[in-house]
């Protein structure tokens, strides 16, 4: 009877919980007085005011990348959003000014609240049009729906500032605008989207 009640399960799991709070406590505790040292306690990493290091191939949010000239290097050929499983990339074609260029996006669009961050995209795309190697977060916070959609604008934005910046900076500005309570900067999405 009692095992239909998963009792014993719910008191081990009880216990497990206990020992490694009272264990963590204890240990905490004599670190604070210098004591017991070579026995590390369990940390909590405090995200976002502390990152673990990523590795080289982490999957960050999506950026497009650029021309020399810092134009789109996207051609519009759907085969992204064709490989998508979750269907969240939106693209509209439209005709290049440059006859020597066939098709560009007008607008393209990400549902990062439909994502799944697989990959797919990028390993389908035949010209290094769109890559995840931001290694900054998708979005943190948002208020409605369309936060969370990042436009044309914003995925060409994370190119530039990785280009000028390095590979922490869009991650600093997502960090120094969450502590301060604000939006988030254009290249990630802040000011372009509706309120
Ligand atoms: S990472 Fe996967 S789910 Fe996300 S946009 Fe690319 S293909 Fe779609
Ligand atoms: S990002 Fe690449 S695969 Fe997607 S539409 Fe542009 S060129 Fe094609």
């Amino acid at each position: 009877m009692a095992e239909r009640l998963y009792l014993p399960q719910v008191l081990e799991g009880v216990a497990v919980t206990t020992r490694h709070f009272v264990r963590n406590l204890t240990l905490h505790t004599l670190h604070l007085f210098g004591l017991a040292k070579d026995r590390p306690a369990a940390v909590t990493t405090q995200y976002p005011e502390q990152r673990k290091v990523y590795s080289e191939g982490f999957r960050g949010a999506h950026r497009l990348t650029l021309k020399p000239d810092g134009s789109v290097r996207c051609t519009a050929c759907f085969l992204c959003a064709t490989a998508c499983p979750a269907r969240c990339i939106n693209i509209e074609a439209g005709e290049h000014p440059d006859p020597e260029v066939e098709k560009y996006p007008v607008r393209y669009e990400i549902d990062t609240l439909q994502c799944i961050y697989c990959g797919m995209c990028v390993e389908a795309c035949p010209c290094d049009a769109i890559r995840m190697d931001t290694f900054v977060h998708p979005r943190l916070w948002g208020y409605q729906r369309e936060d969370f959609v990042e436009p044309k604008a914003v995925l060409m934005e994370r190119s530039r500032v990785l280009q000028e910046r390095g590979r922490d900076a869009l991650m600093e500005d997502m960090l120094r605008a969450y502590q301060a309570g604000e939006d988030v900067g254009p290249a990630l999405g802040g000011e372009l989207t509706q309120r």
